[in-house]
């Protein structure tokens, strides 16, 4: 199918955008890669009246490191993440998760900012902002304001950036001494997205690992951090009971939808398997 007509406009600065946003409220939308929003317009679920194309916003663009946290642009496309040497230093997390994103061409167009703004429910970099403790600078008429990514994900597609509004960046604290990351997610073909998938950080001192965040994602309608399971890790050497424990808490920290291929209880169990695989890799290096 063919998406139905619309008006187009590229913008050239925050401000125009913002105004754009502002006159043609509920009718427009923001196309950064377009690697989600066109196929929903081809596939008819989606029918604005205008795109806005913000692709040619500097003040969206760049990755850099300033005041203890690592600041990725919104503009910043999925390849990039992948090949930036601060990103690799600073948050391991994202490089490991990048890799797992869809194929090369749609990594080459996507962006950061897009896939955070969509929120899918099976997105890797979502579930990893929350892992990292990230926080979201969002741009609106009356400046710019910040929110932490536990607030930031409200639901399936839903998010806190309101219709006139901007996702301009994500901020992230640098990795810290003794964390460690590690990612995960089965799929049926490299590329798909996940049927259950899983990102973690935590300290680590030898085999002991304490502050564990699991981040699981493609289980609820957004990502979600288990916290029972990370109790019954956090503290202990890892060995087979704390394993088992982790695993068995997951029935407290996740309720899993059931989607077209799977049902409820095959995501738990699916989630039990990377939580044994992920804290074992936390346990013995992560990145
Ligand atoms: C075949 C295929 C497979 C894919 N597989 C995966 C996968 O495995 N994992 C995965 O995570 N993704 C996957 N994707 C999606 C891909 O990663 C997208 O690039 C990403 O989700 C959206 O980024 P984008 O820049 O293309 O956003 P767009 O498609 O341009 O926009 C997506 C949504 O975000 C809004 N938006 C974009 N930027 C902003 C902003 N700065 N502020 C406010 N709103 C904004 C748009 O209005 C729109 O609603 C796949 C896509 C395809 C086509």
């Amino acid at each position: 199918m063919k998406a139905p007509s619309f008006d187009y406009v590229k913008v050239q600065s925050l401000p125009e955008l913002l105004g754009v946003l502002v006159e043609r409220g509920d009718d427009a939308k923001i196309i950064a890669g377009g690697q989600s929003l066109v196929p929903t317009l081809n596939m008819r679920l989606s029918a604005p009246e205008i795109l806005i194309d913000i692709n040619g916003l500097e003040e969206l663009k760049g990755i850099a490191v300033a005041d203890g946290y690592l600041r990725i642009g919104a503009l910043t496309r999925h390849y990039e993440l992948g090949r930036s040497d601060e990103v690799a230093a600073h948050a391991p997390l994202l490089a490991q998760a990048l890799p797992h994103i869809a194929h090369e061409a749609i990594r080459s167009r996507g962006t950061f900012g897009g896939s955070i703004a969509n929120a899918d429910p099976a997105a890797e970099l979502p579930a990893c902002l929350l892992a990292l403790r990230g926080r979201l600078v969002i741009a609106g008429q009356n400046g710019e304001r910040t929110v932490d990514v536990a607030d930031f994900f409200h639901g399936l597609y839903e998010t806190a950036i309101e219709p006139e509004e901007v996702l301009v960046a994500a901020e992230i604290p640098v990795l810290g001494g003794g964390e460690r990351a590690a990612f995960d997610e089965l799929v049926m073909r490299h590329g798909d997205y996940a049927i259950v998938g899983l990102a973690a950080m935590a300290k680590a001192d030898g085999e002991i690992l304490s502050d564990v965040r699991l981040s699981f994602f493609s289980v609820e309608g957004k990502p979600v951090l288990a916290a029972a399971a990370a109790d019954a890790v956090n503290g202990k050497p890892l060995n087979e009971e704390v394993l088992q424990a982790a695993q068995a808490a997951l029935e407290n920290d996740l309720d899993p939808l059931s989607d077209l291929y799977n049902t409820a209880a095959t995501k738990l169990h699916l989630a039990r398997v990377l939580t044994g695989r992920v804290l074992s890799k936390l346990a013995s290096g992560g990145a």
